[in-house]
């Protein structure tokens, strides 16, 4: 296993609790009512009248013909009579206390809970549907065509530019828009048309919230905050309607800006996917759009600022000119941004003096300003359950351990013979790594398991890497595969465990023939099928382009590829299998071995450490 990239889950409330909550009362109510009623016997009315002669009866309760009552033994019986003048006589001669009810008094409770049950489980279902939908109360049912937008008066938003750090051309871009709407003359005097909408784009986590929010805290106007996601309902027309309502409001409060976070939502390309829910988003979509053809109103401008991590999924018209005229890319952090993310956050734990901020922004690439929170957040979570009077480097590199790599596995106990496999697998990931050129730098390797992997050989590149030449990528392969050749050398058989690694190998293959025209053969065109997420790192599958003929050149050219690196690889393994026992045999006792003890070990120079420390 090599690792590089991460995953983070978000939870979201399931109303399916509401439903189990209804249902569990209701159950108790059935279960209280049966008890009450259960001890009492059903006696015939011939019974009752030998009771009654016999002077037996203590009490009764009368509804109409039905009687409830309890014998001087203590029992409980019901039983149905005929009333008649000489059993009422008998009875009061006999001094038995009498109650007498209207009909429908009986067992009031019972009855209403019949009645009321279907609508209290429907009522029960809309209201936590609702507020599991966007954060709200029983009222909401009555108000489903109403926009959900969350308002924010001027100065009530305390997020600030200054809270949201990097991101610098993202920030000057919507300082634009900021001084539009506090001074639309200025610009209309020399016929500069104001923007309508801007749409920020960026990866999960890089901030564009964040922005948003910022955006409101400094404008100082009206601000209305909605999710897409809030538009959306099982209702045809409710989305519509919700939209209008959104623009109506919003109208009456300009100038204002309007924020729709999520836009991916509502905003899908029209036209595709399946089900009946796809003609309420288009509808929704309908109204959004003319909303924002329209709207200049003559109190000021309206600013429709939305969000999303989907940008290659929005319907077109959404980015023609006079709606999201503007794109503002909200990029991963570079390490400056990183750190100066870092500062903002490490103001609310108290820092050991010994953490050097700029070296944790160095061994974070990749790492989202969400990611650089949780990773302060573990730390000092980390620090707390250890006592320590502050969050320190140790702190810092177990959490990004834990971030990057997952939780450790202390309890998974290996097999002797899987450890020294794993430590085989790992060293051949590592040495191939330390020995071929225009690889990522080597950070450390371990055979302690975690999350699903038995062990990891961990590299990071040294800067922010935005592309990767051919001899790199060739030599990422070949470090792949030293996993699999490691085993096969010492063992003569390979584990399962090679499987992802020789899936992302393979991968890597294809796109260097498909995509990236590195192929000799086939020259720099592309036959690529699949087009790369713009920030998941995930492949979406597209309509093929080519022939089949095509394709099997590109299958033909990849495995050749592959295999060209397999031999070589294979062959600088055998070179140095002293080396890799050296290092496997190490890495069996130590469990981990940072950069620092690699080198040394194989009497290479050290390289730059990407440890935090
Ligand atoms: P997005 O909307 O892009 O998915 P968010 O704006 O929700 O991301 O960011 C999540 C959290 O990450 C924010 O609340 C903030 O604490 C932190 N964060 C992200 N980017 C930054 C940044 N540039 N500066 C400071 N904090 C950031
Ligand atoms: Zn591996
Ligand atoms: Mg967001």
């Amino acid at each position: 296993m090599r690792k590089k990239k991460k995953f983070i889950i978000k939870k979201t409330p399931n109303p399916i609790w509401g439903l189990v909550l209804i249902f569990a009362v209701a159950f108790g109510f059935l279960l209280y009512y049966n008890a009450i009623n259960k001890e009492s016997l059903v006696i015939k009315y011939s019974e009752f009248l030998n009771l009654s002669e016999k002077n037996e009866i203590a009490k009764i309760h009368v509804q109409d013909q039905y009687v409830q009552g309890k014998l001087k033994s203590g029992k409980n019986f019901e039983t149905y009579i005929i009333p008649s003048e000489k059993l009422w006589n008998n009875l009061k001669a006999n001094n038995v206390e009498i109650k007498v009810s209207p009909l429908d008094s009986q067992s009031w409770g019972a009855y209403l809970l019949f009645s009321f049950l279907p609508l209290l489980l429907l009522l029960g279902f809309i209201f936590f549907r609702q507020s599991s939908a966007g954060g709200g109360g029983a009222g909401k049912i009555f108000s489903v065509g109403k926009s959900k937008a969350k308002y924010f008066s001027p100065n009530t938003v305390n997020v600030l530019f200054k809270d949201v750090a990097g991101v610098e051309e993202a920030k000057e871009d919507l300082k634009d828009i900021i001084e539009f709407l506090k001074n639309p003359k200025k610009f209309e005097r020399l016929g500069a048309k104001v923007p309508k909408g801007v749409l920020l784009s960026g990866a999960p986590g890089t901030g564009k919230t964040l922005l948003a929010k910022a955006v409101a805290g400094e404008a100082n106007c009206p601000f209305f905050s909605i999710s897409g996601s809030d538009f959306v309902e099982v209702f045809v027309g409710v989305g519509a309607a919700r939209v209008r309502d959104l623009f109506a409001q919003a109208k009456k409060s300009a100038p204002c800006i309007v924020f729709i976070d999520e836009i991916d939502a509502v905003g899908r390309q029209r036209g595709i996917g399946l089900g009946g829910g796809n003609d309420e988003r288009e509808q929704t979509l309908n109204q959004l759009l003319s909303e924002m053809d329209g709207f200049t109103t003559e109190h000021g401008q309206i600013i429709v600022v939305a969000a999303t991590n989907r940008p290659d999924v929005l319907d077109k018209a959404l980015l023609r000119p006079g709606r999201f005229d503007r794109i503002v890319e909200v990029p991963y952090p570079d390490v400056n941004s990183r750190e100066k993310i870092l500062e903002v956050h490490v103001k609310k734990v108290k820092l050991n003096e010994s953490v050097d901020l700029k070296k944790i922004a160095r061994g974070t690439p990749g790492f989202t300003g969400a990611d650089l929170e949780n990773l302060i957040n573990e730390s000092a979570l980390l620090a707390s359950k250890a006592e320590k009077d502050s969050v320190d480097v140790e702190c810092f590199e177990k959490a990004r351990d834990k971030i990057v790599l997952g939780a450790e596995r202390k309890s998974l106990a290996l097999t002797e013979k899987d450890k020294l496999r794993t430590s085989y697998h790992e060293s051949g990931h590592t040495l191939l790594n330390v020995l071929l050129p225009d690889t990522d730098t080597f950070h450390k390797v371990t055979i302690i398991p975690r999350g699903r992997t038995l062990g990891v050989s961990w590299s990071m590149p040294e800067g922010d890497k935005v592309s990767a030449s051919k001899s790199e990528l060739l030599s990422e392969i070949k470090v792949l595969l030293g996993g699999f050749l490691a085993e096969e050398i010492q063992f003569n058989e390979h584990a399962t465990g090679v499987s992802n690694d020789i899936e992302r190998a393979t991968k890597i293959a294809r796109l260097m023939v498909a995509r990236y025209g590195m192929s000799d053969k086939l020259g720099s065109i592309t036959y690529d099928d699949t087009k790369e997420h713009p920030y998941l790192g995930r492949d979406i599958q597209q309509s093929r382009q080519h022939s089949d003929h095509t394709a099997q050149k590109v299958d033909d050219e990849a495995e050749r590829i592959i295999k060209t690196c397999y031999a070589q690889a294979e062959a600088l393994l055998l070179e140095n299998k002293d080396k890799l026992d050296l290092l496997a045999n190490m890495l069996l006792e130590k469990e981990v071995l940072h950069s620092k003890e690699v080198y040394e070990l194989l009497g290479l120079p050290p390289v730059k450490s990407h440890s935090l420390g």
